[in-house]
């Protein structure tokens, strides 16, 4: 998978991608995140990307020349699955949508600041718009972030065994059951002793019903 993040502050996305899992799957191949500096598009002389805003008020807005320049750039190099803009009145991200981008080949990942981008742009650009909840951030880059993070993990080969993305909340509209490591007693704080008996299949069992409990009390709207 190919992602291109647009930003006009690219330092803000360095660091995510290059620890733990994230700078795994670019090592092994499995992704390539390319970060775009906006400014690289901006109006000269002073390489501008935003403009006071018609009809007046307070905010500046991203102005279309330089996004689109980009955009279009960037798609004389590929062709995109979705040109996706973060923005906090998008469809909110839910798991099945990470789950369905995962399996996508090219995706492009607008940033927005200051009070947002010209609306042209989302009419003529953009595919999807997502926002990660009902908050309002100063930029989309740790939004891009947190997208981009949900979708790379999910693809094969990123996870090892262990930390298997499918037994991971949501998956199945099920939360994840309570999880323990050694020690098995800490101070007389006991594990669960099924969890020790070495009984696959009990233990199984004892997981599906902690995740039923668990969706059931914290977040019964999943069962609906
Ligand atoms: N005026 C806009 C908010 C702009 S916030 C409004 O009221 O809707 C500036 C930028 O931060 C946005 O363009 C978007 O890219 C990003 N952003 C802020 N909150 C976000 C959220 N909850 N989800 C996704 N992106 C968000």
């Amino acid at each position: 998978m190919h992602i291109d993040i647009i930003t006009v502050h690219p330092p803000l996305l360095e660091s995510p991608f290059s620890h733990s899992i994230l700078k795994r799957a670019a090592q092994k191949g499995l992704v390539t995140v390319n970060v775009v500096d906006l400014r690289e598009y901006g109006i000269e002389p002073h390489r501008k990307v935003d403009d006071y805003a018609f009809g007046g008020g307070a905010g500046m807005v991203m102005m279309i020349e330089p996004i689109a320049n980009c955009i279009n750039d960037l798609k004389k190099q590929r062709t995109y699955d979705e040109v996706i803009y973060m923005t906090p009145d998008g469809e909110t991200l839910k798991q099945n949508t990470c789950n369905h981008l995962s399996t996508l080949n090219n995706i492009m990942v607008l940033c927005g600041h200051y009070k947002g981008i010209d609306e042209r742009i989302r009419e003529h650009f953009i595919t999807k718009e997502i926002s990660i909840g009902d908050y309002v951030l100063s930029g989309g880059e740790l939004p891009a972030a947190v997208l981009c993070d949900g979708i790379i993990r999910l693809i094969p080969g990123v996870l090892n065994d262990e930390t298997s993305a499918l037994s991971d909340s949501f998956q199945d509209n099920l939360l994840s059951p309570p999880v323990y490591t050694r020690p098995a007693d800490y101070n007389g704080w006991k594990v669960p002793d099924i969890l020790t008996s070495g009984n696959t299949k009990k233990v199984e069992e004892w997981r599906h019903e902690q995740s039923l409990e668990r969706t059931k009390l914290r977040r019964p709207d999943l069962l609906l």
